[in-house]
């Protein structure tokens, strides 16, 4: 069965996660309130409408409610972000993702049941802050506001100890929890596994104790 989504809003943000999901093989319903957005989607989308989603009888005359996900990705407009997702969970859709402009939006999405609350300005922000201090952190997937995963690339001053000579559970309170070695990974890896030149470390742990162990040990 192909994945089937709605996205509601065809900005930057939202069009380009209708072009994405496009590529990636699914359908997809493309939805705004502006014809022009409309017209410019209407070619790739499965299905593209112009539409109000502040208004219910819209949102029910174009089935929404039959879709597993919708992606809310209305910008500017907080109050229509906040109607639209509102809709949608009373109409009992299970995955609504919503795009945040701001905490306080963020925190009223939540009070609503709004399944997945997105920051993608102030995500990639953090991302690429995180890649300008350091070569090595390759990726970075926030898991709480002081927790995360990090990839962080083995260098020359940690490559040949094991993850035990290096004792990092104990000195900086951080796990690995994976290691990428050429195409394959080696998920909960034991504390004898030698740590070789390029592999790529998954460690969770606090944001301040990664850090941490990325400004000691690389
Ligand atoms: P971005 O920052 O992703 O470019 P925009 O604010 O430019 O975001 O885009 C949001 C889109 O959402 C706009 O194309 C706008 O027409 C659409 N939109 C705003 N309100 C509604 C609504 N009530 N119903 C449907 N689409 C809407």
């Amino acid at each position: 069965m192909k994945k089937e989504f709605v996205v509601i809003g065809l900005g930057r943000f939202g069009g380009s996660i209708v072009h994405e999901l496009i590529r990636l093989g699914a359908d997809v319903m493309a939805i705004d309130a502006h014809s022009e957005r409309v017209d410019e989607y209407a070619k790739i989308a499965t299905q593209a409408a112009v539409a109000d989603t502040t208004d219910e009888e819209v949102i029910k005359s174009l089935g929404i409610r039959n879709f597993e996900h919708v992606i809310v990705a209305i910008g500017e407009n907080i109050q229509a972000s906040i109607l639209t997702t509102l809709i949608l969970k009373e109409l009992g859709v299970p995955n609504v993702t919503v795009k945040a402009q701001n905490d306080y939006h963020a925190k009223v999405l939540g009070r609503i049941g709004a399944d997945q609350i997105i920051h993608p300005e102030r995500d990639m922000g953090i991302r690429i802050a995180n890649n300008l201090m350091s070569s090595n952190v390759l990726d970075y997937l926030e898991l709480s506001d002081e927790h995360s995963i990090m990839e962080i690339k083995a260098n020359d001053r940690i490559a040949g100890y094991s993850i035990k000579d290096l004792d990092i559970r104990a000195n900086y309170g951080i796990n690995i929890v994976g290691i990428k070695r050429d195409d394959s990974i080696i998920i909960s890896p034991t504390a004898d596994e030698k740590i070789l030149l390029g592999d790529i470390l998954l460690v969770i742990g606090a944001v301040v104790d990664i850090n941490r162990f990325v400004k000691k040990a690389m």
